[in-house]
């Protein structure tokens, strides 16, 4: 049985159950792991077992004392959550230290000083510390270092090397490893019971997931799938032909409709797709192998370029990916990426 209903991480879940039978769980810790294989649940999951007023052994949840409930209910009092908003690009200060007007007298820092109201341990979750900034950073510091008793604090994020060393060299890290495919299966199977009947579909969208439940999720729409086809036969053609690819995406991002976030989240999708695709065909030169997904290793084993190639289509697509929250027009920026790729130097074979 996965540990607290979260698949895929019950090594990580014994470690802490250790910890906290000994009364050792550390005052901070840096999730860090890649994007959907969920680190976020698990640490909300671990904010209600820490907080249970009558756990049961391997640090699980009862479920239903007066603290579980409103922890499940997302109203726990000594359990706070912080997250970048879809339209900033970075955590605001405020959310740590309060706005102008009440600093050090608001926000997340002041908060943890204060008595846990239901007599357990507070509970601060950071989520998107990749989204840091060093001036919210700094802020944290101090009570990083010296976590107030009985406080717990997690940031998490998706790269070590995304996370500013002064964070780093301050929490325990614990490393979340992608899901194995089984382990994606056993959840889209129990989150969509009607996906149970096409087995071969969902072993499919598991392969094509890389281990991730979030992208596992959107591979059961078969839109999506389609456009990850397309956006990977066009990225393994050459010469490249970039104005088609943009105006595939773009049209992609535009079906979301006029709100920028869910825009935003369309483009993300799409740039992944190319993340994906160059870093397999990095792969492929290094070391030969192409991936398990059948339409990804047709696309990459047709692809003409060679590693260099590869890795400045690479550095351009993450440079679009951190641009899409600064950029308020993002037809511009995709066709900027494109044009980038279809550089000869980037796009032709030699
Ligand atoms: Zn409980």
């Amino acid at each position: 049985m996965a540990w607290q209903g979260i698949e895929g991480h019950d090594a990580v879940a014994a470690d802490f159950a250790r910890s906290h039978a000994r009364g050792r769980v550390a005052g901070t810790y840096l999730f860090i792991g890649p994007a959907g294989v969920g680190k976020a649940s698990f640490a909300r999951q671990l904010a209600k077992a820490v907080t249970c007023r009558a756990p049961r052994a391997g640090l699980v949840a009862c479920d239903s004392c007066a603290s579980c409930v409103q922890a499940e209910a997302g109203s726990h009092p000594d359990i706070e959550i912080v997250r970048k908003p879809e339209d900033r690009a970075t955590i605001p200060l405020e959310a740590l230290i309060g706005d102008a007007d009440h600093r050090l007298r608001e926000g997340l820092c002041w908060r943890l000083l204060l008595r846990p109201v239901l007599g357990g341990r507070r509970v601060a979750i950071i989520l998107d510390a990749d989204h840091l900034s060093e001036e919210a950073a700094n802020c944290l510091l101090k009570t990083l270092e010296e976590p107030p008793p009985d406080a717990l604090i997690i940031l998490v994020g998706t790269a070590l090397e995304r996370q500013l060393p002064t964070i780093r060299s301050r929490c325990q890290i614990v490393r979340f490893q992608p899901l194995s495919a089984d382990a994606v299966v056993r959840v889209l199977s129990s989150e969509e019971p009607s996906a149970t009947g096409d087995p071969g579909r969902l072993e499919a969208c598991a392969a094509a997931a890389a281990g991730s439940l979030a992208r596992a999720r959107l591979l059961l729409d078969d839109e999506l799938v389609a456009f990850r086809s397309r956006v990977f036969r066009t990225l393994g053609e050459t010469p490249l032909r970039g104005v088609e690819l943009a105006r595939d995406v773009i049209a992609f991002v535009e079906a979301a409709g006029k709100e920028a976030p869910p825009r935003r989240a369309r483009l993300r999708v799409a740039l992944d797709f190319a993340v994906e695709f160059f870093r397999a065909a990095l792969r492929r030169d290094a070391a030969g192998t192409l991936p398990t997904d059948a339409v990804l290793a047709a696309a990459v084993h047709d692809w003409r370029g060679d590693a260099e190639r590869a890795d400045g289509a690479l550095a351009a697509t993450l440079d679009a990916l951190d641009a899409i929250e600064r950029n308020a027009n993002l037809t511009t920026l995709v066709d900027a990426w494109t044009a980038i790729l279809e550089e000869p130097r980037l796009a032709h074979s030699t």
